[in-house]
């Protein structure tokens, strides 16, 4: 049987910025309900050390960190509902939110946490050696490569911060991109090419990730292809940063809240308000610059607290009204 839920405040996304939406919702007495969706605890839960979320002296492993953060939503109010948004209505209030399970939430505010996820390379090796070389967090995983050798792949603004990120940490950073040009601003292409401890393979595309052959194999190498001439040679680095974009999971908001051409939602600067009056974005989906589990939390809080202004301001127009 379905169910029709209402409620004040539902936050779509179980990351750090919806759990700590719903913390602070819950606190502030909007009983709020968040629908998990696909991945729940999102893209910590397939990290391991978390050595730069504030409060934690020692390393935490991802997936505890979300398990924790969950445990604090439900235990000050929140309920995390395990389901999937399959469709949204944001045309009027309530908004309408369908799920996969056929239950609909009829939500006073809506806050969209739905994060962004890396884009891949796909080739073999990969996903074998994720965290065990291979990364696509600069500022998560740098510190575990320094006196290395590392590689960056792609030719954007986020491949280039990368690089200059790493040049600081690592032995050696090498640039490996498809193309012979950068697409990134050029300020940034004249610090990458000012570091004495940064080289660029122009034209090259990573074919495979080689491992070392120990029992938890790490990465040794990568194969690159020249795209010219199709001639293969070995790189051997340490690590390689995949950074070549993010996909926001903005699918089911399409067409009713504005997000830019890369599928971001976009907010008013300095708040976590879409266009849409009593909807709000918080975290990675609304976010192609910093994307970090502290940053998604603070964005979470600020989309809770924006809702609960918002929510305020009506409840007090209907008592003037009435
Ligand atoms: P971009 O889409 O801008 O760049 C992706 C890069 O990866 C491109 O160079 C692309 O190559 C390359 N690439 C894509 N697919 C592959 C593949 N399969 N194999 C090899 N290379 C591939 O993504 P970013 O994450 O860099 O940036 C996303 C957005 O965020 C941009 O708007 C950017 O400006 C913004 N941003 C801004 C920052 C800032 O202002 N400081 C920091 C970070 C991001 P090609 O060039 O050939 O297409």
């Amino acid at each position: 049987m379905t169910t029709t839920h209402q409620t004040q405040l539902l936050v779509i996304g179980a990351g750090p910025a919806g759990y700590t939406a719903a913390i602070y919702a819950a606190r502030a007495g909007l009983r709020p309900m968040l629908v998990a969706g696909l991945q729940p605890g999102g893209q910590l839960t397939i990290t391991t050390d978390v050595e730069n979320y504030p409060g934690f002296a020692e390393a935490v492993q991802g997936p505890w960190l979300m398990d924790q953060m969950r445990a604090q939503a439900e235990h000050v109010g929140a309920t995390v509902i395990h389901d999937i948004i399959t469709q949204v209505d944001f045309s009027a209030r309530p908004f309408r939110c369908d799920t996969d399970s056929g239950d609909v939430f009829m939500a006073e505010t809506v806050v969209i946490a739905t994060g962004a996820q890396a884009r891949w390379l796909g080739i073999p090796g990969e996903q074998a050696l994720s965290g065990n070389g291979v990364s696509a967090c600069a500022t998560c995983d740098g510190f575990f490569f320094r006196g290395k050798r590392v590689a960056v792949i792609g030719g954007g603004n986020s491949a280039t911060e990368e690089a200059l990120y790493l040049s600081n940490l690592a032995a050696h950073v090498t640039l490996v991109h498809r193309r012979d040009s950068l697409r990134s601003e050029k300020i940034l292409q004249q610090r990458l090419f000012a570091k004495p401890n940064v080289s660029v393979v122009w034209n090259a595309a990573v074919e495979e990730a080689l491992g070392t052959d120990a029992a938890r194999p790490a990465l040794r190498a990568i194969r690159l292809r020249d795209t010219l001439t199709g001639a293969l040679s070995d790189l051997d680095v340490d690590g390689m940063f995949v950074a070549i974009g993010h996909d926001p999971a903005t699918a089911v908001f399409k067409g009713q809240v504005a997000m830019d051409e890369g599928g971001y939602v976009l907010v008013e600067a300095g708040t976590t308000r879409t266009n849409v009056s009593g909807v709000f974005a918080a975290g990675d989906v609304a976010d192609k610059l910093y994307r970090q589990a502290v940053t998604a939390a603070g964005t979470g809080c600020m989309a809770a607290l924006d809702a609960e202004r918002f929510l305020a301001a009506v409840h007090h127009a209907q008592r003037q009204a009435a």
